[in-house]
């Protein structure tokens, strides 16, 4: 079983707009179906018992409506796959955004620092962490300007800013923290809501994503999340889990990885 914590569904006219990004940009050729319903049929087809997918409101003023297009597609597809929703702290009812998400089916909150030009240690943001341990939701977050440019410890020291204020948040940090993955190691024991998540990190597309070795992976399993950012990738779905199948990790840590630790993250959700 395979559940995976990273996934996108975007309205079609976001999605239109960041594939072409993508293709002036990176130059990646993104064509796999967008809609909800062909999204989560590829993911059945390759073995995902459950996923959480997100958008992000990179301007003001689009933050409900996401949300509630989010929770649509969510009820669309039976919550087979399970929403973040998106705040922006320009917004000034922004705590109210993520109080009605969070009524609604949002299992978590998405930040993603680079496209929405915020911070997670952002103060306006703190409120809005209170709410989600309330709730017992995580933060996904994609720390900093990664893949386009590498700015080494300054995006650890904002998430360590965040924990140190709430020890026991639930914060994933996607794309395995890169650049800072081995940085993040220590942390762990300090942190228990700490996670990172694989999104990309076995693909080969972003070579320096995996900094851990296999018996790294070992070592820290508890606290590693599979993800896969589909569909923003340019490759098969199945092609970066065969990889991570791979890697010759033992039974136990490859399901820690692909199933245990997220169900914990999802468990609160589920059991009503
Ligand atoms: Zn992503």
């Amino acid at each position: 079983m395979v559940i995976d914590v990273h996934t996108h569904l975007h309205p079609p006219k976001l999605f239109a707009a960041i594939r072409k990004w993508f293709r002036d940009n990176p130059g990646w050729q993104l064509d796999h179906p967008t809609e909800p319903s062909a999204v989560a049929e590829t993911l059945r087809e390759n073995g995902v018992e459950r996923f959480v997918f997100s958008s992000y409101a990179h301007r003001t003023g689009m933050a409900r409506e996401l949300n509630a297009w989010l929770i649509e597609a969510a009820r669309s597809i039976d919550f087979y796959g399970l929403p973040l929703f998106t705040v922006h702290l320009d917004d000034p009812d922004y705590l109210e955004d993520a109080t009605i998400a969070l009524a609604s089916g949002c299992i978590g909150l998405k930040i993603h620092e680079d496209v929405q030009a915020l911070l997670v240690n952002d103060q306006r943001f703190y409120p809005v962490y209170s709410l989600l341990r309330e709730h017992d939701a995580f933060v996904l977050a994609h720390i900093g300007p990664i893949p386009w440019k590498n700015v080494p410890e300054k995006g650890i020291a904002r998430v360590k800013a965040v924990l140190r204020k709430y020890p026991d948040l639930k914060f994933l940090v996607a794309h395995m923290g890169a650049p800072d993955t081995r940085s993040y190691l220590p942390l762990l024991p300090e942190f228990p809501g700490l996670h990172l998540d694989t999104t990309m990190a076995f693909s080969k597309v972003t070579a320096d994503y995996l900094a851990l070795n296999a018996d790294e992976l070992e070592a820290h399993s508890s606290r590693i999340v599979y993800g896969s950012d589909y569909p923003t990738v340019p490759y098969p779905y199945g092609r970066e889990l065969a990889q991570f199948r791979r890697m010759n990790l033992t039974s136990s840590t490859l399901e820690a990885i692909l199933q245990d630790n997220a169900v914990r993250l999802i468990a609160p959700f589920l059991a009503s």
